[in-house]
């Protein structure tokens, strides 16, 4: 086992991978901004080091930067949390060739899934059902591009091979629309990620988000932890995950999850991931797999009782893992709410200084935040300052415990969405069985269909 780690990563899911490596013994290192420096992580960690300004792409985004501060403390492996450098193939390759471990997939692996395009490619070989589109990127030529939208049907939405964060996607509705779209979203792709391929897909006009957790080792062992059901989202953006799907008989759910462990092992996959599906009438589409850590992983570990964090790093240290799919047992109903501090009905970013912070309590609640009273929200970061993560035996009874834990909670001197979940945990679809992906905008009215 390690014995000293360095957490490429900042706020709540620093802190996250921090008490995993304190549980198992091993000492960390933070790496922080300039923003930063105060945060209470960065000093409960054994060692921290400064790697640039606030900025994060020369900071946390800084590959020399995360790798120096690695040979200076001597750590022995990188915890990439999510976002960040979590996904870059190319730092996962450099830690590898500076002689530290990486705590994720091999570089290769990032690489295949990091093209949305030569993922789906990669799955479909691997028997994953996949959303109907456009064979790969889509041509130059215009009336091929059209001939292709007719054959998938309107309306369909235009995506960025290397897009992310909900980013790089547009909806059309009709041909006259088409070519104009596609040049817009060759140009934002070009700009936020480097690449302007596209490709296109069927808009699925009520589908559910279905995602599928899945570990596996460097031996051949892969199994799948359950589902998440992350309908509900404001542009393209989850804002509550929930385990398991309400939606999904657990026979379905056993299928599609048997089916993303067997293409792990025929991708020779390694670490945690996941697989991202739409479900649409009684079928799964494969959109994407994660190659990481996922803001929801906390859900799959309050039903099935193990540590993904610690997980990971147990397979990154060559562990076999100890426990085969009959092992993994699903307890009960998990819900977490993501609060952002954000308006909550323009989702418009509120940083700053927080005057007060209470935080609820009790049991089958979870709190997973880095903030506290006093603590200033830096404006150059993501805006999600804590993770509220209720478990009960039932649905019903983990929706009553986060009504509760909402109405206990208190955030002041910036704003929250935390009147947004108390709102949604008193909605009447959410409480029948859940929502599709589009709900949440057309009830706020700000749908982008
Ligand atoms: P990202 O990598 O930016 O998260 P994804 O491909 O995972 O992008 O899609 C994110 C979200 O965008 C999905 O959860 C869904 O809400 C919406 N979306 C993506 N593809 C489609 C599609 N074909 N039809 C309808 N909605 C889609």
């Amino acid at each position: 086992m390690f014995e000293k780690i360095l957490i490429a990563n900042r706020g709540e899911i620093a802190l996250r991978v921090q008490r995993a490596c304190r549980e198992l013994g091993i000492k960390t290192v933070a790496v922080h901004s300039v923003a930063d420096k105060d945060a209470k992580y960065v000093k409960l960690a054994d060692e921290s080091v400064c790697i640039g300004p606030a900025a994060s792409n020369l900071s946390y985004l800084n590959i020399p930067a995360v790798i120096s501060a690695a040979e200076v403390t001597d750590a022995q492996a990188i915890h990439p949390g999510y976002g960040f450098l979590s996904e870059n193939a190319d730092f996962a390759e450099r830690v590898e060739q500076s002689g530290f471990v990486f705590i994720g997939p091999k570089a290769e692996t990032i690489r295949l899934m990091g093209d949305k395009v030569s993922a789906k490619d990669a799955m479909k070989k691997a028997g994953i059902p996949c959303v109907p589109g456009s064979d790969g990127e889509l041509p130059e030529d215009p009336a091929k591009v059209m001939s292709i939208a007719k054959k998938v049907g309107y309306p369909v939405i235009i995506k960025a091979a290397a897009g992310g964060g909900g980013r790089g996607m547009r909806v059309v509705h009709t041909e006259a629309a088409l070519i104009n779209a596609i040049s817009m979203t060759k140009a934002e792709a070009q700009t936020a990620f480097g690449s302007s391929v596209v490709y296109m897909e069927k808009f699925l006009e009520n589908p559910r988000h279905i995602e599928i957790q899945i570990l596996a080792d460097q031996y051949g062992n892969a199994v799948f932890l359950g589902d998440r059901d992350c309908s509900m989202q404001r542009r393209h953006q989850k804002i509550i995950e929930e385990a398991p799907s309400p939606l999904l008989a657990p026979k379905i759910r056993d299928k599609i999850g048997e089916r993303c462990a067997e293409a792990c092992r025929k991708i020779k996959y390694r670490g945690a991931g996941t697989f991202e599906f739409l479900y649409e009438n009684g079928e799964f589409f494969f959109i994407e797999m994660n190659t990481r850590l996922q803001v929801e992983h906390t859900v799959t570990e309050m039903i099935t009782g193990l540590d993904l964090v610690q997980q990971q790093i147990h397979i990154a240290a060559g562990e076999k893992l100890k426990f085969r799919q009959k092992d993994i047992r699903l307890t009960g109903h998990a819900i977490e709410c993501r609060i952002n501090a954000e308006d909550p009905y323009t989702f418009i970013p509120s940083p700053g200084k927080i005057d007060r912070f209470h935080m609820p309590g009790g049991p089958g609640v979870r709190i997973d935040t880095h903030a506290y009273g006093g603590y200033v929200v830096p404006p150059h970061y993501d805006s999600m300052i804590c993770k509220l993560i209720t478990h009960g035996a039932t649905r019903d009874q983990a929706i009553a415990k986060m009504r509760i834990a909402l109405s206990e909670m208190s955030v002041q001197g910036i704003k929250t969405n935390i009147p947004l979940h108390a709102d949604l945990m008193a909605d009447t679809a959410f409480h029948l069985g859940g929502t599709s992906i589009h709900y949440l905008e057309e009830k706020l009215g700000i749908s982008s269909k």
